[in-house]
């Protein structure tokens, strides 16, 4: 599945996708992997909530509850598959 990227990338370049920043190419992917994928989806909205959450994050150094909580999630439903 070439055009499928993996959740870890999803994962990835979400600051990039927020931002815009991503190539055209790339972006095409990821949300034909957010089509594809719903626990990305669904990720991604919450992340998109909560993006001040996530831009407070990488400034500061102890996360958020909210993040971890959304960041433990994601990565539970994802390393079940
Ligand atoms: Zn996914």
């Amino acid at each position: 599945m070439e055009l499928l990227k993996d959740c870890q990338e999803i994962y990835d370049f979400l600051i990039e996708y927020q931002e815009r920043t991503l190539p055209f190419l790339e972006r095409v992917r990821f949300n034909l992997h957010l089509l594809m994928c719903g626990n990305c989806a669904a990720y991604l909205k919450a992340y998109s909530r909560s993006g001040e959450i996530f831009r407070a994050a990488l400034r500061d150094d102890p996360p958020p509850p909210e993040l971890m909580e959304l960041t433990l999630n994601f990565l539970r439903t994802h390393s079940r598959s």
